[in-house]
């Protein structure tokens, strides 16, 4: 039987020294996986009506963008600064030590669509709720906040408790 788990593997002292990894390359090396993967993602969507899906940069992209062919929704990239080429929102959101921003393009989203957020990881929740905020600047609505897996004890949900947020996999 499928689990996804057995395609998401642990990669100790990455990027720095003390972080266990999450990494989801294997499940995108097999087609069958990532097809599956999908699958339990659009399971999650349920009947949501979705215009357009939010991919976060960068391991968001991939199944964001399979999910969008699948809803027949737009496909909208949420990028680090400096990396998207036209007019740009920005939102900054604080780190453990720091500050980091997000930008989208200010065309990406009209007032009053639907639109449901997608990252690989869910780990302290500050990405994912700079990414609503940009969303929601732009009159969009978020009707689901997805994720492949939800590192739990770092408790991300709180930040996004005004969002219906689902995992395929939480650890
Ligand atoms: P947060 O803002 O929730 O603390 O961090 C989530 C962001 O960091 C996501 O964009 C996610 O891709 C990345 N991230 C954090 N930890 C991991 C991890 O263990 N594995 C992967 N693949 N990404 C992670």
């Amino acid at each position: 039987m499928f689990k996804i788990q057995d395609y998401i593997r642990d990669i100790k002292d990455f990027p720095k020294p003390g972080i266990v990894y999450k990494d989801i390359t294997p499940l995108l090396q097999d087609p069958e996986a990532a097809r599956k993967t999908t699958d339990a993602l659009m399971e999650k969507i349920g009947g949501l009506k979705v215009d357009k899906v939010v991919g976060i940069e960068s391991r968001g992209f991939f199944f964001a963008t399979l999910l969008a062919e699948r809803l027949n929704a737009g496909f909208i990239p949420i990028r680090k600064p400096g990396k998207l080429p036209y007019d740009t929102l920005q939102e900054s959101y604080s780190l453990e030590y720091g500050e980091d921003v997000l930008e989208i393009h200010s065309d990406a989203i009209k007032p009053g669509e639907k639109v449901l957020i997608h990252d690989d990881v869910l780990a302290t929740g500050g990405t994912a709720a700079a990414a609503c905020k940009l969303v929601e600047k732009m009159g969009g609505e978020i009707v689901q906040c997805n994720f492949l897996m939800e590192l739990g004890f770092l408790n991300g949900k709180d930040k996004l408790d005004s969002y219906q947020v689902v995992s395929l996999l939480s650890i």
